[in-house]
């Protein structure tokens, strides 16, 4: 394509003493010599010989023509294309002012983009640095804070479940829980177990400490190792701080860099009888794998044979899956369910054969010394008349075990 005949004409502003302190709007031809500016004003014209052109107006946005013979008078053009004018090449000053101005505006382009680097940097930062903060706010947290917290919603959770208060089954499990709780991290704080009288295989954990399993997630584990996996999980979720991070997270990262920068009013007023959100949320996929990954270390630090968290994961899955033939609509799990829907369960106990398989501590796991038959016992005596007719069946009936 060939070049456009070089455009002589640009539309142009100038000052000049006749029209007095206003400018006046008009266009600017070059030709032969000459910039010549015509406007309903009239017209004036400077010679290129001699002529100085520099950059001006807000963000250089503008061209200036003047010269020294016309020295109140000053003709200026947004149309930056006047530079490319060949008369300008002809004339070796103006040459040079135009290349001047050519490599101002370079630098010019160059920090504007510097500046936006910098910019997104800033912003990309603060995104990927997000979780981190988040995890450095939640330890800030105070404990009986959290702890309260993590109360408030377990009462609201008590008063509608009937809670397994039976003192024998309650030191059975907290035998059977014994020598997992020895390897977690208790600094922060105590954990409490309690069983909800409730037939479905759940279990859930609060801010604070407060561990929950329902009856019927106890009566379908065929090894106490199974149930032990379970809590390793939900363990995890305490220890990780899980509901407190959601909540953190929910509030929006603005509250979080400026808790961050030590100003945490917002963000306390918006947690700030917040509880019922612990029992409504959903952990996120990450939240889920990482406190699988935990479980699991926690296992094996107790030499608890992990294997059980992956057979009560198989479990779970025939489970769902039958849910889903009983109910073809898809009744949504509970929020709080042990088994979140995401990560699939599958994926998840791809990924926990991969930690077995990688364990240094692939046998030598230590028997668990409960006799996990009679606390089931006593448990199904300690349920209501009617729960206890309605113990769910094992999973698969067919599998034999
Ligand atoms: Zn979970």
């Amino acid at each position: 394509m060939p070049t456009p005949a070089s455009q002589d004409t640009f539309e142009a502003g100038a000052f000049h003493p006749d029209y007095g302190t206003r400018r006046v709007a008009g266009s600017l031809n070059i030709d032969g010599g000459m910039a010549t500016f015509t406007s309903d004003a009239g017209l004036f014209a400077f010679p290129l010989t001699g002529l100085q052109i520099k950059l001006g107006g807000a963000s250089d946005r503008l061209v200036f023509l003047e010269h020294p013979n016309f020295p109140k008078v000053s003709i200026f053009t947004s149309d930056h294309a006047i530079l490319d004018h060949p008369s300008f090449a002809q004339d070796r000053t103006l040459t040079r002012a135009r290349d001047r101005i050519r490599r101002r505006k370079l630098v010019a382009r160059c920090i504007t983009f510097g500046l936006l680097a910098l910019l997104i940097g800033a912003v990309a930062g603060v995104w990927f640095a997000k979780d981190p903060m988040v995890r450095a706010i939640a330890r800030q947290v105070p404990v009986e804070w959290e702890q309260q917290l993590g109360d408030t919603a377990f009462q609201q959770i008590s008063a509608r479940h009937k809670l397994i208060t039976d003192p024998a089954v309650q030191r059975q499990l907290d035998l059977l829980a014994k020598p997992l709780l020895a390897v977690v991290p208790q600094d922060r704080y105590p954990f409490t177990l309690h069983i909800i009288e409730d037939a479905s295989l759940n279990a859930f954990a609060l801010p604070g400490g407060n561990v929950a399993i329902h009856s019927g997630l106890l009566l379908a584990a065929d090894t106490p190792e199974e149930v032990l996996g379970v809590l390793g999980h939900e363990l995890s979720h305490v220890t990780y701080q899980h509901g407190m991070r959601s909540m953190i997270q929910g509030v929006g990262l603005f509250a979080i860099v400026q808790a961050f920068l030590g100003d945490a009013t917002g963000l306390l007023a918006v947690l700030a009888n917040n509880a019922p959100f612990l029992l409504t949320q959903k952990f996120s996929r990450d939240f889920e794998r990482e406190a699988d990954d935990q479980g699991f270390r926690y296992l094996e630090a107790a030499k608890l044979n992990p294997r059980g968290m992956i057979s009560f994961f198989e479990k779970m899955r025939r489970e769902e899956e039958k849910m889903k033939e009983q109910l073809p609509g898809g009744e949504e799990l509970e929020a709080l369910s042990f088994l979140s829907t995401h990560p699939a369960t599958a994926e998840r106990m791809a990924r926990l054969e991969q930690l077995l398989a990688k364990s240094p501590r692939k046998d030598g796991f230590t028997k668990v010394n409960v006799d996990f038959k009679e606390f089931q016992q006593a448990l199904r005596a300690s349920l209501s008349a009617p729960e206890k007719g309605k113990r769910p069946a094992k999973v698969d009936p067919k599998s034999g075990k």
